[in-house]
């Protein structure tokens, strides 16, 4: 029977060798506080850099051969928000003029993110403006806390006007732990599947306690992996938040409760989370359109996932919207 909707998927990472050649020039210890590992590559690490520098064919053959019909391309984790100031702007917009390029070649194929550098927050502004309106690109990425910062902090705000005055949504992907969080965290075979959810829930939880939602409140953002567990949490955060603040007499930042802005301001995309319970879960607490489908190329298996979602005990109508329908309305593609 053929397919009746397009499979698209919304977290699908890519690099640059300029990316590379820079973090490369970084000591041992800063490229390890950053997540990158020695500049010599383990096996693993070389065969999926090798698929995020590819831009072409050999992504085009792995999406056919995977079923995808089209990939938004974000940069990968971390992406231009280790280096400094000056060299994070000029490489992110290198890397979106490269993306916004790839994009051009196979623009049925492919779609992206703007990669984003918070370390100068009005030029990140600025060219969340220039590779949305100039190079086509459907939004920004920033991954996570920039050199132990988060997007809470007022003198990031920029960017969230921007991204609100243009409509386009921010992806807050995970990486590495900031540094504040880093060392319980640090656990071989945990850092990713347990520390990265910490860290980006974490995130989106500080920019709800600013009240950021209130200030920009046709904000969107978009987080990964079932929402990083804050679907599981909500209902407990919602009360213990209410309980919290009256046991001490405190008065929240926020006009409303957590998981408000979580349901109104927020989509989550799949990547990585190929389970049955937490996809249904998250339907109930989040609602149908707020789920988007993510691969997570080349980090997790992309057949799996496919073969899983196709395999999820939905209506043909769900599996739509969760495939094609609502990342066309969230990145309007
Ligand atoms: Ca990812």
């Amino acid at each position: 029977m053929a397919r009746k909707y397009k499979r698209i998927a919304v977290e699908e990472g890519f690099t640059i060798p300029e990316i590379i050649a820079e973090a490369n020039k970084m000591d041992e210890a800063a490229r390890f506080a950053a997540g990158l590992g020695p500049v010599k590559m383990s096996p693993a690490r070389a065969a999926f850099t090798e698929c995020l520098l590819d831009l072409g064919k050999s992504r085009l053959d792995a999406m056919n051969a995977d079923g995808i019909d089209k990939a938004l391309l974000v940069v990968s984790s971390p992406g231009v928000q280790i280096f400094t100031p000056g060299t994070g702007t000029a490489l992110s917009r290198l890397v979106n003029d490269r993306l916004a390029e790839a994009v051009r070649a196979h623009p049925d194929r492919l779609a992206g993110l703007a990669a984003l550098a918070p370390q100068d927050p009005a030029a990140a502004a600025a060219e969340l403006e220039r590779a949305t309106r100039r190079l086509g690109l459907k939004g920004g990425i920033i991954n996570s806390h920039t050199k132990g910062e988060y997007l809470d902090d007022r003198k990031f705000w920029a960017i969230f006007e921007a991204a609100q005055a243009l409509d386009v949504p921010i992806y807050i992907h995970p990486r590495e732990p900031s540094p504040q969080m880093a060392a319980p965290l640090a656990m071989e075979g945990f850092r990713v599947g347990w520390g990265y959810a910490v860290e980006t829930a974490t995130h989106i939880l500080r920019l709800i306690s600013s009240g950021v939602f209130d200030h920009f409140p046709k904000l969107r953002l978009v987080i990964g992996h079932m929402g990083e567990g804050l679907p599981f949490m909500l209902d407990r955060i919602d009360n213990r938040f209410v309980w919290e603040h009256a046991a001490r007499a405190a008065t929240p930042k926020s006009k409303r409760l957590p998981g408000d802005y979580v349901r109104d301001n927020i989509v989550i995309s799949t990547s990585g989370m190929n389970y049955t319970a937490p996809l249904q879960m998250a339907i109930a607490v989040m609602g149908i359109d707020k789920i988007l489908f993510a691969a997570d190329y080349p980090f997790e298996v992309v057949r799996d996932s496919v073969v899983a979602m196709d395999a999820m005990p939905l209506a043909e109508s769900d599996k739509k919207k969760i495939y094609q329908s609502n990342a066309e309305r969230v990145f309007a593609l």
